[in-house]
Order: structure tokens, then sequence, then C-alpha cells
């Protein structure tokens, strides 16, 4: 179950904590590293850094950008050293392997994502997660080496992986008839839902404000499944449809006439 966890690093600049990333995982069982967009490469200190987990750093995928990093992912979580502008579903390390663990009992991919080490992720990084998890830290110094962060994460999955008990896998207590939704279709769901609330006047593309992060927010945390995305992008193509409509009277009125 462990397997359906990637560990994904954002524009790493350090070779050896890519390294080092990798012995913690590989302590904790975990083994897929995937590195976005990274800056440093692996090299000969991230092999040494990762004692003798060269097999996670041979086997890392690279990939240009987070998004690639995850795709194909129901559950994304990302990793914050501290809280930022609007507020977002926030875990403890341990509320996120509990989590984690019923995602991939659900036959979910998980992505866990670490950011930069000179300013940890982005606030546009962290919008595309449906959480997010803060160690718990002094308040004064709360900012982990990154290999460090991920030791910690990497541990706490391990114990809820390894604990699982029979409810497991059903987050509603029921099992679920369809798969949650992946990233990127809950994305090209947000994109069809913003041209619709543009198309029906609802969003003025000239001064948007946070409307689309507060409704990303809004659907990363009701965490919808594959059906019910269909059904919004069906009730989105309605609305279009319908102010399209709308928009051509004289056209319709023609049409009226005409029969
Ligand atoms: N100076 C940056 C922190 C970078 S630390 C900042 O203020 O945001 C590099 C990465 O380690 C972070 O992006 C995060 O992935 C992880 N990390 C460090 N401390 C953490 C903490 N207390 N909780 C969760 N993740 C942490």
């Amino acid at each position: 179950m462990l397997d359906k966890i990637r560990i994904v690093m954002v524009n790493t600049t350090h070779s050896g904590n890519i390294g080092a990333a990798a012995r913690a995982m590989k302590n904790m069982g975990l083994s897929r590293l995937y590195l976005a967009d990274p800056i440093a490469q692996i090299d000969e200190e991230a092999i040494q850094r990762s004692s003798r987990a060269d097999d996670i750093l041979s086997n890392a995928v690279i990939c240009p950008s987070l998004e690639d990093a995850i795709a194909g992912c129901g559950l994304v979580v990302g990793t914050s050293a501290r809280s930022r502008s609007i507020p977002w579903p926030l875990m403890n390390p341990r509320q996120c392997a509990a989590q984690a663990s019923t995602a991939a009992q659900a036959g979910n991919e998980i992505a866990l994502v670490f950011g930069r080490e000179s300013r940890g992720l982005t606030n546009e990084e962290l919008q595309l997660c449906n959480a997010h998890v803060h160690i718990p830290t002094d308040e004064s110094f709360s900012s982990l080496n990154v290999s460090q962060a991920i030791q910690v994460i990497c541990y706490e999955m391990r114990l809820a992986f390894t604990e699982t008990g029979p409810q497991a896998g059903e987050p509603w207590g029921v099992e679920w008839d369809y798969p949650l939704a992946t990233h990127e279709q809950l994305n090209g769901m947000l994109q069809h839902m913003e041209q619709a609330l543009i198309d029906i006047g609802f969003l003025d593309p000239d001064t948007p404000k946070q409307l689309m992060a507060r409704l990303r927010r809004l659907y990363l945390r009701a965490g919808p499944d594959k059906l019910e995305l269909n059904i919004l992008r069906g009730m989105f193509a309605a609305m279009q449809k319908q102010a399209a409509a709308n928009r051509k009277p004289d056209h319709n009125e023609l049409n009226e006439g005409s029969e």
C-alpha cells in the first residue's frame, strides 16, 4: 500500500537533500520519488547521502512541473512550515497519514509535496493540493530541512499503513461506488466551471478576485468522485448552452418565426 505514495520534491536546489530524502523514504518502506523541475542533479553527493538507497534515486521520476508530478493522483497533500494567505484544510502528520491510508485502501494514488529549501511551496502550488500538512514545531523556529520533513511524514505513513483496521478504505462509512477524481480531472472541471461562470456573467475575468481559488478550495476539500465530476461538467455545459442561446435572441426569434 505504501507504493501508492509519491514523494514529490519541487525545485530542489541541493543534491544532498535529494539523497537524504531517498534514504528517509527507504527506511520507511516508500520508494516512489518524483522530482518536479529540479535545480540539483542526482550527482555523487546525492548518491552518498542516500547511503544505500540509490535504487530510489535511479528510479526517480523527473517531471517538468508539479502539475506533471501529481497527474493521476486522487489525494494531493502539500507540506508547509508556515500558514498562507487563504486558510486551507490543515492537518498534522498523523491525520494526514490516516487520510492517505484510507485513500490508498480505496485504490487512489497519493502525492505528498515538499517545497524548495529557500522558500517552500508557492501559494499557487499549495492551491493545487486537497489539504496541507504542518509538522508541529516550535513557533519561533518552524522550518525543518526538507529531507527531515520527508522523514517525519514517511514515518507517520509507515505507522498508519501498517496499522490499518477493517474500516480503512471507507471514508464515508460504506464501500464507495466510484474512485476519486484525479488531480487533472478536477483541474479540467474547474477550468470548465471558470469559463461557464464567465459565460453566464457571474465571473468578471477583469476582476476575478479570489473567486476561483475559493471554489478550488471547496471542491478539493469535498474530494468529488469521477461521476460527481461528470455531473458538474454536464451542468456547466448546459449553462453555457443557455448563455449562448440568450446571446442570440434575434436568431432564436428568426427560428421561431420560420417554424
Ligand atoms: N523557508 C521556507 C521553508 C522551506 S523548508 C518557508 O518558510 O516556507 C523546505 C520544505 O520542507 C518545505 O517546503 C516543506 O515541504 C518542508 N517543511 C519544512 N518544515 C516543515 C514543517 N514544519 N511542516 C511541514 N513541512 C515542512
